[in-house]
C-alpha cells in the first residue's frame, strides 16, 4: 500500500490551506460538509492522525472517529428529521476511495430518498454554511 501522502485536499483542509464548513473540531478528530452531498447533510468526519484509510490508521484514532461519527448522526437525525443515517467508508483505489485521507461519510437518509451518485453536483456555499451552522447548534445543545 503506498505511504500517507500529506499534500491530500483533507490535509489541507486539516493545516487550514483550503477551507471547509466545519461542524465539530477538537484534538483529534475533525467533521465539515461535504462539498458534494449525496444527500443534504452529508458530513465527513476525519482524524487529525495521518491515516490513508481504515488499513494504516492506529486502532485508537479509528474508534475515535467512530466516536465523533456516531455524534453527527445523532445530530443529523434531529437537524434533518432524518429517517436514517448512511455510514460509508472507502478504503484504496479498488475499495472506492477518491481522497487518501482517512474519512466516515455520514449521510442523513429519508425513506424513499435514494443517494446522489458520488460526487455529483457541487452544493451552494450558502447551503453548506447553512447546515454547519445548524449541525453545531445540535451538537451543541
Ligand atoms: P471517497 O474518497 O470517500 O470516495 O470520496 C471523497 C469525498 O470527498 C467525496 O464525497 C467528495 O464529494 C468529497 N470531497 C472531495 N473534495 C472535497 C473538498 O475539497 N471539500 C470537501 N468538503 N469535500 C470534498
Amino acid at each position: 500500500m503506498p505511504h500517507y501522502d500529506p499534500s491530500n485536499i483533507f490535509a489541507k483542509i486539516l493545516r487550514g490551506e483550503l477551507p471547509a464548513h466545519r461542524i465539530y473540531e477538537d484534538g483529534r478528530a475533525l467533521a465539515f460538509m461535504d462539498i458534494m452531498p449525496r444527500a443534504p447533510g452529508h458530513a465527513l468526519v476525519i482524524p487529525k492522525a495521518p491515516a490513508r484509510n481504515i488499513l494504516d490508521i492506529e486502532t485508537d484514532d479509528l474508534a475515535y472517529v467512530v466516536q465523533v461519527a456516531q455524534r453527527i448522526a445523532r445530530a443529523q437525525m434531529k437537524v434533518f428529521a432524518a429517517d436514517g443515517i448512511t455510514v460509508q467508508q472507502f478504503n484504496e483505489t479498488a475499495g472506492g476511495q477518491v481522497v487518501f485521507h482517512l474519512h466516515m461519510h455520514i449521510i442523513p437518509r429519508h425513506e424513499g430518498v435514494a443517494l446522489k451518485p458520488p460526487q455529483s453536483d457541487m452544493e451552494k456555499p450558502e447551503i453548506l454554511a447553512e447546515h454547519a451552522e445548524r449541525l453545531r447548534a445540535a451538537l451543541a445543545g
